[in-house]
């Protein structure tokens, strides 16, 4: 079923959902379920599943010389959504990016989610390759999450990339695409950055998932500015429960978002590991609280491998 669906079926109740990673190459998907079976007492109508495209690595050979080896980390996502739906019977999202992918490619993925019974999926641009700079699209690739948003609904309408297709299904896909309530690292400013949010709504995207904040007050507002720009589509929050002491210096760093003082406070005050994880659940559950108050259609929570601290958040506000 559609997310949208879910939203409009739920009576005004704000629902519990999470996103996965897909393990890394070599273990087992037994993992991912262990993982996933103690949330599924909170009844996730949705399981979001990321992609990770292919990083460069350099061996050092003999003589000094380098070698480049393309490797992908965690692939697996189309297989997990496939298992997911069919072990929990519950809507698994494969999130879908333009980098790593000609447009070709991405229709192809597309087909192969619309066989595997997939009714939505998440349109990402991706970040730059971990050894470059600047985000570079693959010679025809999309070049922004809106060409991808353009292509996705396009086969919803039953256009294909290559005209002399004959009988062209139309594909149904629910759209989901991110947005950034302390603006996209990228973007020059706020306005900027709802201006192309909006862009995707228009192209056809159904709904809006945020980047993970700790200050409920940063998504207030970017839903206040959304909904002044004319953003009329449900906009899901995502929340991480913070989980070590080192994460104070890597989320600002890889997710650009800030760190209330209150929070950095309570976690540089813990004093065990365990503290720590107890200080970034608390906070969380602060979130989750205020934002059911506030009416949110979902809470969608970033598990990163790692479920037990979510399970806790849950327990407490579901
Ligand atoms: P876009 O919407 O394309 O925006 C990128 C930047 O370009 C922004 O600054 C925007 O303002 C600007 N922009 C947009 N359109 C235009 C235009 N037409 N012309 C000029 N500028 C434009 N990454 C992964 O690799 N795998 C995942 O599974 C994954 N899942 C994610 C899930 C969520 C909910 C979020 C928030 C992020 C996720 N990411 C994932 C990270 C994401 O790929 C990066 O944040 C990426 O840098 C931007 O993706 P986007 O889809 O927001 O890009």
């Amino acid at each position: 079923m559609k997310v949208t669906e879910h939203i409009r079926q739920s009576a005004e109740q704000t629902q519990f959902s999470f996103e996965i990673l897909p393990p890394l190459k070599g273990q087992n998907i037994q993992t991912i379920f262990d993982n996933i079976d103690p949330l599924m007492e909170f009844n996730p109508p949705f399981i979001d599943v990321t992609y990770h495209r292919e990083e460069y690595e350099y061996k050092e050979l003999p003589g000094g010389l380098l070698e480049k080896r393309v490797v992908r980390k965690r692939p697996g996502t189309v297989g997990i959504c496939a298992a997911i739906q069919n072990k929990y019977k519950v809507d698994a999202i494969p999130h879908v990016l333009c980098g790593g992918f000609t447009k070709e490619d991405t229709e192809n993925f597309l087909i192969d989610m619309g066989f595997l019974g997939i009714d939505n999926v998440v349109a990402l641009r991706g970040d730059a390759v971990k050894s470059e700079t600047y985000f570079k699209p693959e010679p025809k690739g999309n070049a922004y999450a809106l060409d991808l948003v353009h292509q996705i609904s396009d086969m919803n309408k039953g256009v294909y990339l290559d005209e002399d297709i004959q009988n062209k299904a139309q594909t149904d896909f629910c759209i989901g695409v991110a947005a950034y309530p302390e603006k996209h690292m990228e973007a020059p400013n706020m306005e900027s950055d709802i201006h192309f949010l909006k862009k995707k709504i228009e192209a056809g995207a159904d709904y809006v998932v945020t980047q993970m904040f700790f200050d409920n007050s940063k998504y207030f507002a970017f839903v206040d500015s959304c909904r002044a720009a004319g953003i009329e589509v449900p906009i899901i929050p995502g929340l991480k429960p913070l989980a070590t002491q080192k994460q104070l210096n890597m989320i600002p760093h890889r997710f650009h978002v800030d760190l209330p003082e209150a929070l950095i406070k309570e976690v540089l005050k813990a004093k065990t590991r365990e503290a720590v994880r107890e200080a970034g659940i608390e906070w969380c559950i602060a979130q989750s609280k205020e934002l059911i108050d506030a009416g949110v259609p979902f809470l969608h929570y970033y598990s990163m491998g790692k479920s037990d601290n979510i399970h806790k958040v849950a327990s407490t506000v579901f």
